[in-house]
């Protein structure tokens, strides 16, 4: 089960999830396996991060994303609703590239602003948690 739970504000989580904002989870992919037949294509946007985004064909919904962060290492990115209703699903934790945000979020979660905070608050948890087996 994935420990991180945040949302992404950022202007291609908005396009993907057709939303003000993603909410998402990230796991080391070697635990997160997809089912073969699963019709998701997977497409590269540029920024923020060169993640590859996977949406259904049937229903348009993002489903999978994967990001090499080192040689050897990837992240999952999984869309929270996809594990809806599961017991232990972690609750979000923070807000990412809230400088892009389309409206403002009334919640006491930590708002993290700028392009280089918002990936080290993404991704510095798992740098530091593959530094020591790398
Ligand atoms: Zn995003």
């Amino acid at each position: 089960m994935p420990t991180q739970r945040m949302y992404c504000h950022c202007s291609i989580c908005q396009l993907v999830y057709d939303g003000p904002y993603s909410d998402f989870m990230l796991a080391n992919a070697k635990t997160v396996s997809v089912n073969p037949v699963s019709k998701i294509h997977y497409n590269r946007y540029k920024k923020p991060l060169a993640l590859d985004r996977g949406v259904c064909t049937e229903c348009q919904k993002p489903a999978m994303g994967f990001l090499q962060i080192v040689p050897g290492v990837r992240l999952a990115f999984i869309p929270a609703y996809t594990l809806n209703g599961h017991k232990d699903i972690p609750e979000p934790s923070r807000h990412i590239w809230y400088h892009s945000r389309a409206a403002d979020i009334e919640d006491d979660l930590p708002k993290i602003e700028g392009k280089m905070r918002s990936n080290m608050a993404c991704l510095g948890p798992f740098y530091k948690g593959f530094r020591g087996k790398l």
